[in-house]
């Protein structure tokens, strides 16, 4: 295999074919990575700047992948760069075609375009390789018959020097024999690894003598069985950013300490370029967790309904609960990135969908928690519409029809047969006005045999359409639909999945204890008719309750179902002005 050789600052493929979306939301906020890349390039020491999205097969994207890619691809997008998508596929025990094809499809939905095609780590095998056996002739690798555990034993502690194993003297000729026998699996799993021959009294434990190779019989979704052995981590990173021609390795904290390896390997080895690594701090969000392994635990669990479960906080869960591109990307814009490791409020994350929501979304009337209501004066044959804008800033969207008939559906919150004082919806001889419609009067209340109401009988001031009725002010609205013309809809509510804010803050604990079992209520409501034809994923403001989107599977199917995104109520806002 041939190396591509590209240098920083001169590509004959230019910086041209960076087209992500987004640009009109990438905001200016400044942050220490953008304020670095911008003072190298005023002055000179950097020109065209490349970026790579890493990510490892593993699992399903989160919102902590959504801030690692908001940075990578929105600092290329910025300078105007490239930005490389490359499977970090290295562990193949772990990996899935169904991944991969997962992680682009989140890629492209949250508005961005890798440069050029995807990339493998595991295309630079042969390259890889050639760099162990390279390190192998000049002394500085050796093949280790150590078992794992003893490996661990001899490296010692923090502060601990640790020992040279028995095999570290071997001779070049014979350590690239084993290396080679390796590769063609000849050994045994944990029988032999390569390492690098640096120093086992390093005060940097990733320094003393780090794998370089593992012996894995195992089929390889890019490579098949062509490799009997497999790279580690730190030996394929650095290497294919060299490759790859990237200037701008930007990945969490925990590569820290990780980074004078990477240094390392790029200066024993010929690389085409040196590419260099700095790290931001990992962002976390309270009420969930962020780990492809726990994630995978709750999918096998079957604690949720798959990977793109709406409560998850996996990318396509995001998307399926109801999230917009837009509002993700702004969320990473409101949290920044920094050094110093963090906990971001998840109302922060509801604050970026309600506003986007709040202005993008169009308006439908649904009730959950149906209460029958008969209108007397409104004859059987009635037949009223009611051209409702479809959002009440947007006229681009357009009206509605709202059928009127004698029954109606109302929501049961909306009326208390013994109101409080400042209650402002239906009662007992109280008035209410029908959102977009007339004022009702609640006349009779009839209830069944245990006592539940069941249906209000009420009547119509027909003298108040788009105003105050005469002589006396009403001053609720609520929502209702016709139960002639209603579709009936299956609503889901979700809500955080855990309770606790930190479900994995103690690591001896489960924390699966910490689930909310109310973070799915399901309950059968009844929308208005316009919503019998909502496209999957379609989003609305159900006035007065929330913000929903059409479930993408069910809606699909052709169920009509809807899933909470977020509630109406501004806690963010709440909280920012408590802070003041
Ligand atoms: P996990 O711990 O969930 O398995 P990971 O870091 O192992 O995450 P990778 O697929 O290796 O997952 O990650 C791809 C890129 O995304 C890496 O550069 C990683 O640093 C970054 N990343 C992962 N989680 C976060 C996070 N919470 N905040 C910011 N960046 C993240
Ligand atoms: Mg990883």
């Amino acid at each position: 295999m041939s190396v591509e050789s590209h240098t920083n600052a001169k590509r004959d493929d230019g910086g041209a074919e960076s087209h992500n979306a987004g640009a009109e939301n990438q905001h200016e906020a400044p942050n220490f990575l953008r304020n670095q890349i911008r003072s190298e390039i005023e002055s000179g020491q950097a020109t065209t700047i490349v970026t790579r999205f890493p990510p490892e097969p593993n699992g399903y994207l989160h919102i902590g992948h959504a801030k690692s890619i908001w940075v990578n691809f929105g600092l290329a997008e910025q300078f105007g760069g490239r930005c490389h998508l490359r499977f970090d596929d290295t562990n193949p025990a772990k990996e899935e075609q169904a991944y991969i094809d997962a992680i682009q499809e989140d890629i492209h939905w949250l508005g961005y375009q890798w440069s050029g095609a995807v990339r493998f780590a595991s295309d630079y095998f042969d390259q890889l390789y050639a760099w162990a056996q390279h390190l192998v002739r000049e002394g500085k690798a050796y093949v280790d018959d150590l078992s794992p555990d003893e490996i661990r034993e001899y490296r010692g502690t923090l502060t601990e020097p640790g020992r040279p194993s028995p095999y570290r003297d071997r001779g070049v000729d014979e350590n690239l024999d084993l290396l080679e026998r390796m590769r063609l699996g000849e050994f045994g799993e944990g029988t032999k690894v390569l390492r690098a021959r640096i120093d086992m009294a390093a005060p940097n434990i990733n320094l003393r003598d780090p794998i370089l190779y593992r012996i894995r019989h195992a089929e390889h979704h890019q490579t098949g069985d062509a490799w009997k052995i497999y790279p580690s981590y730190d030996f394929t990173h650095g290497q294919s950013d060299a490759i790859e021609g990237i200037t701008h390795s930007l990945c969490t904290l925990e590569f820290e300490d990780h980074r004078p390896l990477y240094e390392w390997f790029l200066a024993q080895l010929p690389v085409p370029a040196k590419p260099r690594q700095t790290e931001f701090a990992r962002m976390n969000v309270n009420y969930t967790v962020t780990s492809k392994r726990k994630l995978k635990l709750l999918v096998d669990q079957n604690v949720v309904d798959g990977w793109d479960d709406p409560r998850m906080p996996t990318i396509s869960g995001l998307r399926r609960r109801g999230y917009t591109p837009a509002s993700l990307r702004k969320f990473c814009d409101m949290t920044g990135v920094s050094r110093a490791a963090n906990v971001v409020d998840i109302a922060m994350l509801h604050f970026a969908i309600r506003s986007d929501l709040e202005d993008n979304a169009p308006r439908a009337m649904c009730v959950l928690n149906p209460l029958k209501v008969v209108l007397t004066n409104v004859t059987a044959d009635h037949h009223e519409v009611f051209e409702v804008p479809g959002h009440p800033a947007r006229e681009d969207m357009g009206t509605r029809r709202m059928p009127l008939t004698r029954e109606i559906w109302i929501d049961r919150d909306d009326f208390m047969e013994e109101p409080p004082k400042k209650f402002f919806r239906l009662a007992p001889g109280k008035e209410v006005r029908l959102r977009n419609g007339y004022v009702i009067r609640c006349d009779e209340v009839v209830k069944g045999e245990d006592g539940d109401i069941e249906t209000l009988y009420c009547s119509v001031d027909f003298d108040t359409l788009g105003k105050n009725p005469e002589g006396r002010k009403v001053k609720g609205v609520i929502h209702w639909v016709s139960a002639e013309y209603g579709v009936p809809v299956e609503v889901r509510l979700y809500d955080n999945l855990f309770l606790d804010e930190a479900p994995d803050r103690d690591k001896d604990a489960d924390f699966l204890e910490h689930l909310n079992p109310e973070s799915l209520v399901t309950v059968e409501g009844i929308a208005e008719p316009s919503l019998a034809d909502a496209e999957p994923e379609a989003r609305y403001q159900f006035e007065r309750v929330g913000y929903f989107c059409a479930d993408r599977h069910a809606c699909r199917d052709g169920r009509l179902v809807f899933n909470r995104t977020v509630g109406l109520k501004d806690s963010w806002a709440k909280i920012q002005k408590k802070q003041g």
